[in-house]
């Protein structure tokens, strides 16, 4: 029995195939510059990895290659598509229509489109991704997990704006957050790496990537997380701007002459690291710049910290007391110099790291505070798409 994952951007489509019964990954791929002159197929199939540039100028036509790359004599692990017995979608933005994991039918798809407004940018090619491989494989079980869905437990303290109730009523403006299925996964990971029960744990899970989302969950459930209606509130991240005072728009729409579209463009895609670096959005190109003595990536690092750091003490304000503090993520997993950097002045809060195991720590999943710290610090590797598929085996009702 086998399960397909699927994370369906705009111009890319990311798959991986897992074995339900071992909940082994048989093959991971992603079709890339959908569209576009230069589009590629790459797939990673048990350590063998092909890569060829194809011919793919819609979604349609790329989910038939993934199949095909799939069932592929050579380099394939399937000998038909009807091996596969479900179908595990990524879905960015459920609103507070969907507060778990849910099977796909008309009237879910009717509801994933009337998220649309929320997320004009994420949503239409997720329900892409969801209509062409229903096309072709429609008598299957399909499953939408949300990013949004694990925050849904955030009271309305932390999830209303101090806006005016209208808003909210007519139009939903409020706070959802996202990397949710990432915060879940780590959340019990973290836990069993403890081995202490979930329920019993205030934990503040750093999810540091190019988008960073800090995130507190009080016994497994999600008490407050940093990024709010869309993807841009938070600390700083790789392109985007995270928390600024919104009076900033109004001044550079009013006094600077930009545009609306223009102001949006700078803050999600020009802003960050990659505008205070001036050299790039990738923290370890910075990381090297930095030590060269380049200012502008000593700087850049520096806000990156501060602004992580200000959210932990926030954070474990907000939860009354703190038992762990987990790193995941392509930063979180593997920099510990800016591990180092965020953990350096928060002993008060009862954070106390092990230096030299933080040092020997890149990308596995291991507790990295001293014995004597009272608040455990764990490293735990994210892995979305791996909850994907178990929540599709459990949503598809599948009993390997
Ligand atoms: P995404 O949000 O796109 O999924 P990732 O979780 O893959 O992003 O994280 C990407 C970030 O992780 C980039 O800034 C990258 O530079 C950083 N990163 C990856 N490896 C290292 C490393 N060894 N040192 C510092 N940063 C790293």
């Amino acid at each position: 029995m086998k399960v397909l994952v699927i994370n369906c951007g705009s111009s890319s489509i990311k798959y991986e195939l897992y074995e339900a019964e071992t909940g082994q990954a048989l093959a991971k791929g992603i079709v890339g510059c959908i569209g576009e002159k230069n589009s590629f197929i790459r797939q990673d199939t048990r350590g063998r990895e092909i890569r060829r540039q194809v011919s793919v100028s819609n979604h349609g036509e790329s989910f038939e290659l993934i199949f095909e790359n799939l069932t592929n004599r050579q380099n394939g692990v399937l000998r038909d598509i009807s091996e596969i017995s479900a179908v595990g979608h990524r879905a960015v933005h459920g609103a507070d229509t969907f507060i778990e994991s849910t099977l796909i039918n008309e009237d879910v798809i009717r509801k994933l489109e009337e998220c649309i407004l929320l997320a004009p940018l994420h949503n239409p090619p997720n329900l892409l991704g969801i209509q062409e491989s229903r096309k072709i494989l429609p008598s299957i079980p399909h499953v939408a997990v949300f990013d949004t869905a694990f925050h849904q437990t955030m009271p309305p303290k932390t999830y209303l704006y101090p806006l005016p109730g209208e808003y909210y009523q007519s139009f939903k403006v409020r706070r959802y957050g996202f990397h949710g299925t990432s915060c879940r996964y780590v959340s019990q990971k973290a836990a069993s790496a403890l081995g202490k029960p979930l329920e019993e744990l205030r934990m503040i899970i750093c999810h540091l990537g190019n988008g960073v989302t800090v995130t507190a969950v009080d016994g497994g459930k999600s008490l407050d997380t940093s990024m709010g209606l869309t993807p841009l509130e938070g600390p700083m991240m790789g392109t985007r701007s995270g928390d600024i005072d919104a009076g900033v728009i109004f001044f550079l729409h009013r006094q600077v002459g930009l545009s609306v579209d223009h102001i949006d463009n700078i803050l999600n895609r020009e802003s960050g690291l990659l505008a205070v670096s001036t050299v790039s959005n990738n923290m370890e190109e910075i990381t090297e710049e930095a030590k060269k003595g380049n200012e502008h990536c000593q700087l850049a690092m520096e806000m990156f910290v501060y602004r992580v750091k200000k959210y932990i003490g926030a954070y474990a304000a907000a939860l009354e007391g703190l038992e762990s503090l987990v790193f995941t993520a392509g930063i979180g997993e593997n920099s510990p110099i800016i591990r180092a950097m965020i953990c350096e002045g928060l002993e008060f809060l009862g954070l106390k790291l092990d230096k030299a195991i933080n040092k020997d720590t890149l990308g596995v999943e291991r507790i990295i505070s001293s014995s004597d710290s009272r608040v455990s610090i764990v490293v735990v590797p994210t892995n979305e798409e791996l909850m994907i598929f178990y929540d599709t085996l459990k949503v598809a009702g599948l009993n390997p």
